[in-house]
C-alpha cells in the first residue's frame, strides 16, 4: 500500500507552465510500498526528506527493480536464472556467473565452514524433492540416493573469473537461506546511496533498517510460531538488520510430524529442535544466514556460536514457546 498525496489533474500545457514557474516541492513524508516478490511479500518504507514526489516515486521503482534483478539471477524457481544454469551444468563445466553471485556463494560456503555444515546450500540436493504445498516429501529410497549430494565441499566457486563448478553429478544448490537477506541489504544500500537516512526494507522474515523512525526506534515484532497474528516479543531497533527463520513458513503435517523447509543437512530431514530463531546484527545477509544456521544447530550449539560473533545476537523460541537469548540481548 502506498501513502502519497495524489497529483492534481492538469492539462499538459498547464502542467508545463506549473513546472516552469515553481520549484517542485519536497514532500517530507513517509513513502511505503508492498509487492509480491522473491516468493514472499516485500516492503519498502523510507522518509522522503528533500526529495520531490517524482524523485521518490523513481527511487521506489529502482528499489523494487533491485529485488527483481536479484530474483532473476538467484531464484531456482526460474529455469532461466543464472543459478538454474549453475544447477543444470556445473557438474560438467565451470559455469560463468556474475561477481555478485560468486561473492554470495563464497559467503554461503564460509557460513558452512563456520557452522560445521549446519548451513549448506547443497541441502537442495534433497530439498528439491520436497513440495510443501503439494504435501510431498522424498521417500526413503530417494532420500538415500540424494543425500550424498549434500556437502558444500563439492561446490568450487572462483571469484576471478566468477564461475562455479560442482565436483559431482547430483549436487544442487539453492540460496533460499540467504538470498532475501542479501536482497534487503542491497536495496537498503541503494536507498542510502540516494541520500535516504530512514528506511525499512523487508522481504518475508528479513529486514534491513536504515537509521531510526525519525526520533523513535523501529519496533519489530517476533511472531508467535503458532499464531500468525500473535507476537512472542517486540524489539526496538535502529540501523540494524533482523531475520527470523521459523518452522511455520512452509510446512505440512503428516501423522503428527511437521515437515518444514529448513533441513538438517546431515539427515535431509526437517530440523526439529526449535520453533524459530531471530538474529539481529548489522548486515541482513548474515542475520539471514545465521538464523537458518542456528535453526539447524539448535539452542545450545547455536547460542554458543552467536555469542562468539561480535555484534550479532539471537532470540530462540523453543517448542512450548519458552525463549532463550544470546548474552548481549536484554530480555526486557
Ligand atoms: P525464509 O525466510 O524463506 O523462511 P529462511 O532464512 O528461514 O527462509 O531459510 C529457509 C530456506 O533456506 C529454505 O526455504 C531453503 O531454501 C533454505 N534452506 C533449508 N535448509 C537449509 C540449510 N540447512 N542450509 C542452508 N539453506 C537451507
Ligand atoms: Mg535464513
Amino acid at each position: 500500500m502506498r501513502r502519497a498525496a495524489t497529483m492534481p489533474r492538469l492539462s499538459s500545457c498547464w502542467l508545463l507552465l506549473w513546472c516552469a514557474c515553481t520549484a517542485a516541492p519536497s514532500q517530507a513524508e513517509w513513502i511505503a510500498e508492498q509487492q509480491n516478490k522473491m516468493g514472499t511479500r516485500v516492503e519498502v518504507q523510507f522518509w522522503a526528506g528533500d526529495l520531490t514526489r517524482s524523485e521518490s516515486d523513481e527511487l521506489m521503482k529502482r528499489a523494487m527493480a533491485e529485488f527483481d534483478r536479484i530474483e532473476a539471477d538467484m531464484s531456482t524457481y526460474r529455469p532461466d536464472s543464472m543459478l538454474s544454469a549453475v544447477n543444470d551444468r556445473a557438474a560438467t563445466m565451470a559455469v560463468p556467473v556474475s561477481s555478485e553471485l560468486s561473492a554470495l556463494l563464497i559467503d554461503a560456503l564460509r557460513l558452512s565452514v563456520l557452522t560445521q555444515g549446519a548451513f549448506d546450500i547443497t541441502y537442495a540436493s534433497v530439498g528439491q524433492y520436497y513440495d510443501y504445498r503439494a504435501r510431498q516429501r522424498p521417500g526413503a529410497d530417494v532420500l538415500e540416493a540424494a543425500l550424498p549430494g549434500i556437502n558444500y565441499r563439492q561446490v568450487d566457486v572462483s571469484a576471478d573469473p566468477p564461475a562455479v563448478r560442482f565436483e559431482h553429478a547430483g549436487v544442487r544448490v539453492d540460496l533460499g537461506g540467504i538470498a532475501k537477506g542479501h536482497a534487503v541489504e542491497k536495496v537498503a544500500a541503494l536507498l542510502r546511496k540516494a541520500g535516504i537516512e530512514h528506511a525499512l526494507v523487508t522481504a518475508g522474515g528479513d529486514t534491513q533498517l536504515l537509521g531510526d523512525r525519525r526520533g523513535a526506534p523501529w519496533i519489530v515484532g517476533v511472531r508467535d510460531p503458532d499464531q500468525p497474528k500473535g507476537l512472542v516479543t517486540r524489539m526496538a531497533l535502529a540501523d540494524e538488520a533482523i531475520s527470523t527463520s521459523g518452522d511455520y513458513e512452509r510446512f505440512f503435517i503428516e501423522d503428527d510430524v511437521r515437515y518444514h523447509h529448513i533441513l538438517d543437512p546431515s539427515t535431509g530431514e526437517s530440523a526439529g529442535a526449535v520453533r524459530s530463531v531471530t538474529v539481529i546484527g548489522p548486515k541482513a545477509t548474515l542475520t539471514d544466514g545465521y538464523a537458518t544456521s542456528l535453526f539447524v544447530m539448535g539452542p545450545d550449539e547455536g547460542l554458543q556460536l552467536i555469542n562468539s560473533i561480535p555484534e550479532y545476537e539471537a532470540l530462540i523460541v523453543l517448542p512450548g514457546r519458552s525463549l532463550r537469548f544470546s548474552d548481549g540481548l536484554d530480555p526486557r
